[in-house]
């Protein structure tokens, strides 16, 4: 499957190029990811992982919620670039992809600032809302179940506090989208959930076509 839409091998190459390098604890976590079975389609890119810590930096967000660790590059990549007492909240279904991702936080020294849970991610956010409560969390980063979209977007929505910022992953799901073919569950959950987004006056938007779609979304309310 192409991660890539829009642009040409060269000018990916060329995008790559021109961003910061990965230093040597993202890239052997990337290279130990790529070696799992569906890794390289799963992990985040190195720019998109960048972008993520740009947006924690440019939020100043002091709380992020990761709904779908997978082997932990992306919560890596938000943990480093939070404030000191900065917490980084993140689940995956399973402890065995983020298994691998553990000891590379350790190596950054932000081990102390992710908070791992093991459950499913409707009732990581629900237990959340109960910790902390409505308008708590700066921002959520949401790349897991493609169905479970709309769900994890609406408790995103109760945490955020005004102005909080919901990041959503594989928003143009590798082209398919656009596939009238395309009938699968995810497909269809994920154009459900980009006409609902972009009707949903309680935010604003961009569908931005960087890696395989990212939506930033503003909570206006
Ligand atoms: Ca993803």
């Amino acid at each position: 499957m192409a991660s890539q839409l829009l642009a040409s091998s060269d000018v990916l190459t060329y995008v790559s190029d021109h961003s910061r390098a990965e230093d040597e604890i993202l890239r052997e976590l990337r290279e130990e990811t790529a070696s799992l079975p569906m890794g390289a389609a799963m992990q985040v890119s190195a720019e998109e992982g960048q972008l993520l810590a740009l947006l924690v930096k440019l939020t100043r967000a002091r709380t992020v919620v990761e709904v779908g660790t997978f082997t932990g590059y992306s919560s890596l990549c938000m943990a480093r670039a939070l404030p000191d007492r900065g917490l980084l909240i993140t689940c995956d279904v399973t402890d065995r992809w983020p298994a691998f991702g553990r000891p590379y936080w350790k190596r950054a020294g932000v081990d102390d600032r992710i908070d791992l849970r093991i459950a499913p991610a409707t009732a990581v956010l629900d237990s959340l809302f109960a910790e902390y409560g409505p308008g708590s969390i700066d921002l959520v980063f949401i790349d897991a179940d493609k169905a479970g979209y709309a769900a994890y977007y609406e408790a995103a929505l109760m945490l955020l506090a005004p102005d909080g910022l919901v990041v959503v992953d594989n928003t143009l799901f590798f082209g398919r989208v656009t596939d009238p073919d395309a009938q699968d569950p995810d497909t269809v959950a994920i154009r459900e959930f980009n006409r609902f987004v972009r009707d949903d006056p309680r935010v604003e938007m961009s569908l931005l076509p960087v890696a395989d779609g990212i939506t930033l979304i503003r909570k206006t309310s």
